[in-house]
């Protein structure tokens, strides 16, 4: 049982002036299994005050100094390993065989990355008569999700660190642990007090005031499309810069010549790590007609032989949802798929066999849907996967782009520059090819309502870097 009951603010942890706090329940055993404290507006107000007051020193720190705080920081996350993956097999509930590789790994990388990408600041370019420098953002505030935690708070952390920026991070309720352990990375590191500042609380609360504050220069948030659009409206009356990652509901097309079990397996399985909540999730498979029954079966045969259990049993591949009511909400979507006529293939509202308790859900597959059901359009976020068939490219390409959100895609072709010629004609900022995995330098985001920006490589470094013109 982890308990916290500080926030780390200006360079210490402190007693919020919020009162209450925040049980963490585990979706697998769903026993209490770590608390945190709840902070207020005032808590909010006083990070910002840190974070601001440390903005002039730190962004004209030397970017070596800076580099070798970021290594410093992997190194120490290193050491945390063990903690982190408790963290994310009893809050999220990853299966503890998937959570380094997933969930802490890349992350520890990616310091060490931006680490290589400070100096990117010490570039200028002349033209004309003028000499044009980057300089930091400012003070920004991030909001983060449950479902990649750590991933998701070293995505915006590590590149504003790089760039010069300070910061105020706030973590999901779902999974707050991680959070309180990068602070005390950050402690261990003897990063200089205020750069960065950890406070916690209801999105609502906590959220709002991070984003409306006149001292924020910028907002990163991670999460829900209807989040997003709150935090926008809060930023707009002191015109921050909004960087948003948001949801996205994407599809997936294979060909009539892809190896077909290759095809089907990989997008069996991109849909149910993580139990079904990761936001490039390839949830709609789009299949030519001529194979579309071969397709469904594979992806039946697939989906049942993964094992679902105790996240902590080595032998999981997926274990529970990350809450109980985010299990019914996916509960629902399932009950809204047969009552929309889907063809139920496999999977379904009944808890996974041999287990009794817990926010388990099936691995369900849905075959038969057409492109304008509830199944096929809004987000579950859950282990459900959606089999469209089609009749000709085109049509597949047309109902890949007929959705409000533009997240990730992927195809699967013949060979590569079959699957490319596709890739491009899908409004996504990600597209994965041939079994194509994640890269941490490939930049990450969104078109259309599944965000604005990008997170990753240089471009998720310039997010927090302001242009400058001297003009000679
Ligand atoms: P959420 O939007 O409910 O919450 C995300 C964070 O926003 C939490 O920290 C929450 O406390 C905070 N929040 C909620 N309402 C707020 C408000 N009005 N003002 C300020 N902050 C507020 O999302 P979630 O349920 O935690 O995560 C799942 C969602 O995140 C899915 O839609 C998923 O697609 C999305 N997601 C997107 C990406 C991406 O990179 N595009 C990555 C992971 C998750």
């Amino acid at each position: 049982m982890r308990i916290y009951n500080k926030l780390y603010i200006d360079g210490q942890w402190v007693t919020p002036n919020g009162s209450g706090t925040n049980d963490v329940v585990s979706p697998s055993t769903l026993q209490v299994v770590a608390t945190v404290p709840y902070g207020d507006a005032t808590d909010v107000d006083s990070a910002v005050k840190a974070a601001r007051a440390a903005f002039d020193s730190w962004s004209a720190t030397p970017t070596d100094v800076r580099a070798k705080y970021l290594r410093a920081i992997a190194d120490e996350m290193q050491k945390r390993l063990a903690d982190f993956e408790d963290t994310m097999v009893e809050e999220l509930g990853m299966p503890i065989a998937l959570a380094d590789d997933w969930q802490i790994s890349g992350p520890i990388a990616a310091c060490r990355d931006y680490a290589d990408r400070a100096a990117f600041m010490d570039k200028t370019e002349e033209v004309d008569n003028v000499l044009i420098v980057k300089e930091a953002v400012g003070v920004c505030a991030f909001i983060n999700p449950w479902n990649y935690p750590l991933h998701q708070m070293i995505g915006k952390m590590a590149p504003a660190l790089a760039a010069g920026c300070t910061m105020v991070v706030k973590a999901s309720s779902q999974t707050p642990s991680h959070a309180f352990i990068l602070a005390e990375v950050i402690e261990a590191v003897g990063l200089p007090a205020g750069v960065f500042n950890l406070v916690h609380g209801s999105g609502r609360v906590m959220g709002e005031s991070m984003c409306s504050h006149p001292d924020v220069d910028m907002v990163s948030f991670t999460g829900s499309t209807s989040a997003g659009i709150k935090i926008a409206e809060a930023a707009a009356p002191t015109v921050k810069r909004v960087c948003q990652e948001l949801g996205g509901k994407s599809p997936y097309i294979i060909t009539e010549d892809a190896d077909l079990e290759k095809a089907v397996i990989y997008g069996v399985e991109d849909v149910m790590v993580n139990t079904g909540q990761t936001c490039t999730a390839l949830t709609r498979m789009l299949v030519p007609r001529s194979r579309y029954e071969d397709a469904v079966q594979i992806a039946k045969t697939h989906a049942e032989s993964l094992i679902v259990g105790d996240p902590a049993d080595s032998k999981s591949y997926m274990g529970p949802m990350s809450s109980q009511g985010q299990r019914e909400t996916v509960l629902d979507y399932i009950n809204k798929g047969v009552a929309e006529g889907a063809r139920l293939v496999t999977g379904g509202t009944d808890l996974p066999e041999g287990i009794e308790s817990g926010a388990y859900v099936r691995p369900t597959i849905f075959a038969d849907v057409s492109n304008d059901m509830v199944i096929a359009q809004e987000e579950i976020f859950g282990p459900v996967m959606a089999m469209i068939p089609y009749d000709t490219v085109d049509e597949a390409v047309a109902m890949a782009n007929d959705t409000i959100y533009g997240l990730s895609s992927g195809v699967y072709a013949k060979d590569k520059a079959a699957a490319i010629t596709i890739a491009r004609r899908i409004r996504a900022g990600q597209c994965y090819t041939n079994g194509g995995g994640f890269s941490y330098q490939a930049p990450f985001g969104g078109f259309k309502q599944s965000g604005n920006g990008r997170e990753w490589g240089d471009e998720g470094m310039g997010e927090f870097m302001e242009t400058k013109s001297i003009l000679l």
